[in-house]
């Protein structure tokens, strides 16, 4: 049944954009069946639970963190994943560069932009970001790969509709930027459960897709 459900959305959703299955609170047989039915890739929020899902799986996606990195933590990371969707420090981007030197690892990294300069929330205010990226990208085993970012919370799918064009006018001009530096700028991951047919219509090129995957969380 899951699958079926699964196999419908991904059908709904253009090739171009890459579908990440955010894994949160899942047991590991439950994101087995997504990747059966066709997700790639599997997003998670803590390392320790992705640790213990991953030693249970059958399957082998890849593997991308999409929740807050402590720099101490950063060493396991970069072994366990293929992608680290949240640099928002340029300490976090030092430490990734360091351990993976160690491991001779290049790790592709998404920048976590603050689109709507919410004072709780993690990330880098939009007016910062060409200037972090200048500085981050000097990182030799740091490949920044594009733009994450949370919609504000709490508001009604509409109201996200100008934060998540925003966020395409700033992917678009740190291409233009960089262009001859970040070769492997593709990626603009916007959008969840309840926002992200809003977020692929303003040019998302990743969703992060939980609840409307598995069902609602526990
Ligand atoms: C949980 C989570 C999602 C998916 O949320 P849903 O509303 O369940 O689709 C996406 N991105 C991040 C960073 C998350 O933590």
């Amino acid at each position: 049944m899951t699958v079926f459900r699964i196999k419908k959305i991904l059908r709904e959703i253009p090739e171009t954009v890459t579908v990440l299955a955010a894994a949160k609170g899942r047991r590991a047989a439950e994101i087995d069946e997504a990747v059966r039915a066709g997700v790639r890739v599997v997003g998670e929020n803590y390392l320790q639970e992705a640790e213990q899902v991953r030693a249970e799986m059958n399957s082998s996606p890849a593997w991308h963190m999409i929740g807050h990195l402590q720099t101490n933590k950063v060493k396991k990371a970069v072994e366990m994943f293929d992608m680290i969707q949240t640099l928002d420090s340029l300490k976090l981007a030092e430490k990734i560069d360091k351990e993976c030197a160690a491991i001779d690892k290049v790790m592709p990294v998404l920048v976590e932009v603050n689109c709507a300069r919410e004072k709780q929330k993690s990330g880098i205010i939009p007016e910062k970001v060409i200037a972090f990226i200048a500085e981050s990208a000097a990182f030799p085993r740091l490949s920044l790969q594009g733009i994450m970012t949370m919609g504000p919370l709490s508001e009604k799918e509409e109201s996200i509709r100008p934060y998540f064009r925003e966020m395409k006018k700033l992917f678009d001009a740190v291409k233009e930027e960089y262009r001859d530096r970040l070769s492997q700028w593709q990626y603009l991951s916007m959008g969840m459960s309840s926002s992200y047919r809003t977020a692929i219509d303003e040019g998302a090129t990743m969703v992060r897709l939980g609840t409307v995957l598995f069902g609602p969380r526990g």
